[in-house]
């Protein structure tokens, strides 16, 4: 344990390290034959042996289209595809079935929002919320919306410890305001947002409220039902599962209302030569053949992350997080991005003046075998506002270790003492 963590470590709270046997690439060595420390996961996470061999199990048994074939395989996909949904339903507490859409990931989710509600709802003058901290994905489809339609854009302003300043929230939120749209989670700073009291106040207001949910699905129990909010968009391989896949919830009555993004096969009811009718949810929003396999991969990520609790995994994060930080804040020079631990979730990101990121990033990877992200994170107005144009940042999950941490911090510190 490195001696720069000063804080006490609550050994009850971290998950057990025999976990990490379940996830096969952790074994992998990496840089210069360096074991790997996986600590990039707010970009992307590992995968459990249960989620590749549902993967694999479906390919060897059971793949077809789905929704299509009268045959043995189609059946058993379309089950298993619609398994899913039934997963991911419980997992978020929709009150219905098809008010969960698959879509490819967190971007298609609020691209077709913003397409599809933003288009059909958006007048001049109308005012879309967001904030400073928002990322690239939840930034551009509502530039996009508002060159369409002449809605403008407003932005939530950051507290200087990297929260959102919630009196500024309040002020800009007017009768003008038709969709506030904001990250659970910042997926840079860390920052848990106080989306409960965002979405009450945003509604209050007159205001729908989409959140971006990447960062926040994978790492803390989401209801929505008891948020109440109107539409909510995440990633599949987040959370354990396959890339290719994600989820859009929205409420039935606002789906039901929105006209389809993307048309195709499967998103039909009737087609003409010069029309279509366009069919109920969920398949409305599923245009072509959806992302079957990816969609049973996550359904097991389900199974295993509900396994392990979600509690249990939030309790784990906060844990290493905490010990990260402390330590961090100590090294000379270094620059913590975003709140202190009790405001954030399981990541650090942090800077310093006169090394560059990439420079982090490499040693860490070839000496000591630690993988992090280097860059702007897809937040690219954050970091200006930050004054700074790119951060190491460190990310956490449920097969983390104090080990690794420690790891962590004996390559920065090395990187320090390198470029002094
Ligand atoms: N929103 C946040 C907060 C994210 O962290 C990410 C991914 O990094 C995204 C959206 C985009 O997710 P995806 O690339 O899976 O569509």
């Amino acid at each position: 344990m490195t001696d720069l963590a000063t804080r006490s470590i609550d050994r009850t709270a971290l998950l057990p390290v025999a976990l990490r046997n379940d996830f096969p690439i952790l074994s992998e060595e990496v840089g210069d034959h360096q074991p790997l420390a996986f600590l990039d996961n707010a970009a992307s996470t590992q995968r459990p042996r249960q989620v590749i061999d549902a993967l694999s199990g479906v390919y060897e048994r059971t793949y077809a289209n789905v929704h299509r074939g009268i045959h043995t395989l189609s059946e058993l996909s379309t089950e298993q595809y619609e398994t899913a949904r039934h997963r991911v339903q419980r997992l978020i507490n929709a009150r219905q079935l098809h008010e969960v859409i698959f879509t490819s990931g967190t971007t298609a989710s609020i691209n077709t929002v913003a397409r599809s509600w933003g288009d059909a709802n958006l007048r001049a003058g109308d005012e879309v919320l967001l904030s400073v901290m928002e990322h690239h994905s939840n930034l551009v489809p509502w530039q996009q919306t508002a060159e369409r339609t002449g809605a403008v854009l407003r932005h939530i302003p950051l507290t200087d410890d990297g929260r959102l300043d919630m009196e500024a929230f309040e002020r800009l939120l007017t009768d003008r305001t038709k969709l506030v749209a904001v990250t659970a989670v910042s997926n840079t700073l860390g920052t848990i947002n106080p989306v409960a009291e965002i979405i009450a106040k945003a509604h209050a207001a007159g205001a729908l409220v989409l959140i971006d949910a990447a960062q926040s699905v994978p790492h803390l129990a989401v209801d929505v039902q008891a948020l109440d909010v109107d539409f909510l968009a995440f990633s599949g391989h987040k959370m354990l599962g396959p890339s290719g896949v994600g989820v859009l919830y929205g409420k039935e009555a606002l789906l039901d209302a929105m006209p389809p993004f993307l048309g195709g096969g499967s998103m039909i009811n009737e087609v003409k030569l010069s029309s279509f009718t366009p069919a109920a949810l969920p398949a409305k929003f599923e245009a072509g053949t959806p992302p079957i396999v990816p969609a049973i991969g996550m359904s097991a990520a389900i199974d295993y992350l509900q396994s392990v609790g979600l509690d249990a995994i939030h309790r784990h994060e906060s844990e290493l997080t905490r010990y990260a930080y402390d330590a961090l804040s100590q090294i000379e020079g270094l620059r913590i991005l975003g709140p202190a631990p009790e405001h954030r979730a399981g990541l650090v990101s942090f800077a310093f003046d006169r090394i560059h990121a990439h420079e982090f990033a490499q040693v860490l990877n070839d000496q000591f075998g630690v993988a992090v992200r280097a860059g702007h994170h897809c937040t690219q107005p954050l970091h200006a506002h930050l004054g700074i144009a790119a951060s190491t940042r460190a990310s956490f999950y449920l097969y983390n270790t104090l080990e690794e941490v420690d790891r962590l911090i004996e390559g920065v510190l090395a990187v320090q003492r390198m470029f002094a």
